[in-house]
């Protein structure tokens, strides 16, 4: 089993319930689990076109390859309606494979780690909020990047993420 961190992005249509119905896509397969999810995340779109862009990051589990989970993503990003008319035109659902746990690849198909975690707010914030020591070899610490997108506009969005993690539930049980 790998860790993975898979970010979703999207600027057509109703984004945040795309986000949320592709979440569930994900977690009805039985070859990943999902361990965590950020909140959503409003941002102006870098260097690509159209309104506001939301976002949103996920943790998963998963006994697939890297480009076995790059098919499901893609398979994914269909059944959501995406269409690629040109480069960085607006879009209905993007997902992205952000890294995969001990895989560190150039292929154009897949780069992995993806090459701009670093550069991009709508990456960092979602992504440091479910992992905030998130350490990247060759980069360190990533919480160190986001002076560098501060000047990136974004908004986190009002959030009701269940906090019931396994502590949650034990210390509900005991009581
Ligand atoms: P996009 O237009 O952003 O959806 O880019 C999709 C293209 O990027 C696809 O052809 C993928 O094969 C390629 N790609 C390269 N690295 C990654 C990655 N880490 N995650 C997702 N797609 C990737």
């Amino acid at each position: 089993m790998a860790r993975a961190f898979i970010g979703f992005g999207g600027n057509i249509g109703d984004t945040r319930q795309f986000i949320t119905d592709a979440i569930v896509c994900l977690a009805l397969r039985c070859e990943l689990q999902i361990l965590t999810k950020s909140c959503f995340y409003q941002s102006a779109p870098v260097d690509a076109l159209g309104g506001d862009y939301i976002n949103a990051v996920i943790e998963i589990e998963t006994q697939l390859s890297p480009y076995g989970l790059l098919y499901v993503c893609q398979a994914v990003e269909q059944e959501f309606g995406r269409e690629r008319p040109y480069a960085n035109a607006p879009r209905t659902l993007d997902l992205d494979i952000l890294y995969f746990e001990g895989v560190y690849q150039d292929d154009l198909k897949l780069t992995l780690p993806h090459p701009r975690i670093t550069e991009r707010s709508f990456v960092l914030l979602p992504l440091l909020e479910i992992a905030p020591d998130f350490f990247l070899p060759n980069f360190g610490e990533l919480k160190t990047y986001l002076p560098k997108v501060a000047h990136q506009r974004i908004e986190k969005l009002p959030c009701h993420n269940c906090a019931l993690g396994e502590k949650g539930i034990s210390s509900q049980s005991t009581h």
